[in-house]
């Protein structure tokens, strides 16, 4: 498969060049040039199918022309290692928890599966070091961070807001040492995202160092987002509620539903999607005037979502062919304050017991209320509430119950290169290495 870029100066692009690269020369963001459909075989049978086989055919069509089939069947199952449990809430809402992996985020899929990839070409190729940047709010560092730790040939740089991640999140990615360095810069998201930009854009670094993205912005990281979607369809398949199916997600860089669209254009049967903010809603302005505004990113409590120039918004627009209305058309959008939030968490407990996160409580809400009659809907839970533990113990007035497993990176020792928002010195630091 050949891949384009979104500012359309660059195509022709390998998958290799596409995942090494990240971003495209020309500042774009990379696109297949083909969207395989899959049969209808495939779609008629799916319920009886596991989460690895339904992946292993998503994976196939994605990257079948660039990977043997072995190497990337393991690629799938060694990313997949955990459940993807759907829970009914209420009449025809359901939760899709995708927090299920080792950092209790959903990106760890993303995360692992590009992990992985980038390892086989590297070791294909016997190339030299390479250098990953992550720009993070919260859940990206840890996913990626524990997604490449101690894969032979990769350093991982996570660049964080200090003061900005919940300190569950930041141990997530400061305490692991090895191939992993955390560095804490004193700007917003928004500034660690433009620090990372600039160095891809920067011809001297790039001269030096072998950089690439594990953001959404990368291919390996933001096309297995697609499992999910077609995972949901075929458990709501097999409770009887396909039709007319309604998927909301959660979006920050709109890396994950912009997934879920290639899914739909592939033919799975999903009717619409709803994209649900915080009050950093860009998308939903743009749904409403046709105008794309990015503006500085609000600190709200769902903070893997407060991002003010979402990245995945080029693929987004490529897809429709920058149609406004073919983009309505299949999208709508929903944003929530602070207070919304955590009212919607406080109402979901109450009704069911359900211990929603923040992020999947602005789901659920825009699912309550833009559900039609007949329609089934499912959000995406895109993290554990234990991560956010704070916020929904104080709305819930009840202990959180935290996981082994995120207990554990707590009791390890917070290691950081403190780092300003100016990119010269960012670039220093990376030229010295
Ligand atoms: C990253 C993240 C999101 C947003 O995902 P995008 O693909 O950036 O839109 C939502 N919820 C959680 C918990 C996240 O970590």
């Amino acid at each position: 498969m050949k891949y384009y870029s979104t500012n359309k100066k660059v195509s022709g692009e390998t998958l290799e060049a596409a995942v090494i690269k990240g971003l495209a020369a020309d500042g774009g963001l990379f696109m297949p040039e083909t969207i395989k459909t899959l049969p209808r075989s495939f779609y008629e049978n799916m319920e009886n199918l596991s989460l690895q086989e339904i992946a292993c055919r998503v994976a196939e069509a994605f990257f079948g022309e660039d990977i043997p089939s072995d190497t990337l069947k393991n690629i799938v199952c060694d990313t997949l290692n955990f459940d993807i449990p759907v829970v009914r809430m209420k009449e025809n809402i359901y939760s899709l928890e995708l927090f299920h992996g080792p950092t209790l985020a959903f990106k760890d899929v993303g995360a692992r599966f590009m992990a992985r990839l980038s390892g086989y070409f590297i070791r294909k190729k016997g190339a030299g070091q390479v250098n990953v940047l992550v720009a993070t709010s919260g859940d990206t560092g840890s996913a990626v961070a524990n997604g490449f730790w101690g894969v032979d040939g990769i350093r991982v740089f996570v660049l964080y807001p200090e003061g900005k991640v919940s300190e569950i999140q930041e141990k997530q990615f400061t305490t692991l040492g090895r191939n992993i360095t955390a560095i804490e810069v004193d700007g917003t998201f928004d500034d660690c995202q433009a620090l990372v930009k600039s160095a891809f854009m920067d011809g001297e670094l790039n001269e030096k160092l072998k950089l690439t993205s594990a953001n959404s912005i990368n291919v390996a990281r933001f096309l297995p987002q697609a499992f999910y979607y077609f995972y949901a369809y075929a458990q709501m398949k097999r409770l009887g509620k396909a039709d007319d199916l309604v998927i909301c997600v959660p979006s920050g860089n709109f890396g994950n539903l912009t997934a879920g669209l290639f899914a739909k254009r592939m033919g799975l049967p999903v009717k619409r999607f709803i994209a649900a903010n915080n009050r950093n809603d860009i998308f939903l302005q743009y749904l409403k005037t046709g105008k794309y505004m990015p503006r500085p990113s609000i600190a709200t409590i769902a903070n893997a979502m407060d991002v003010g120039n979402p990245s995945n918004f080029a693929r987004i627009l490529d897809l429709y062919g920058g149609s406004h209305s073919a983009i309505s058309a299949e999208i709508s959008g929903k944003a929530y304050t602070d207070d919304q939030i955590r009212e919607t968490i406080g109402t979901a407990y109450k009704e069911t017991k359900y211990v929603l996160d923040p992020h999947g409580a602005c789901a659920y809400r825009a699912l309550c209320e833009e559900l039609l009659p007949g329609e089934s809907g499912v959000f995406l839970e895109t993290a554990h509430p234990a991560k956010f533990r704070h916020t929904v113990e104080e709305v819930i007035g009840e202990e959180v119950k935290v996981p082994e497993r995120l207990a554990a990176f707590m009791k390890g020792e917070k290691q950081s290169v403190p780092m300003s928002k100016d990119f010269q010195a960012f670039k220093s630091y990376l030229m010295s290495l």
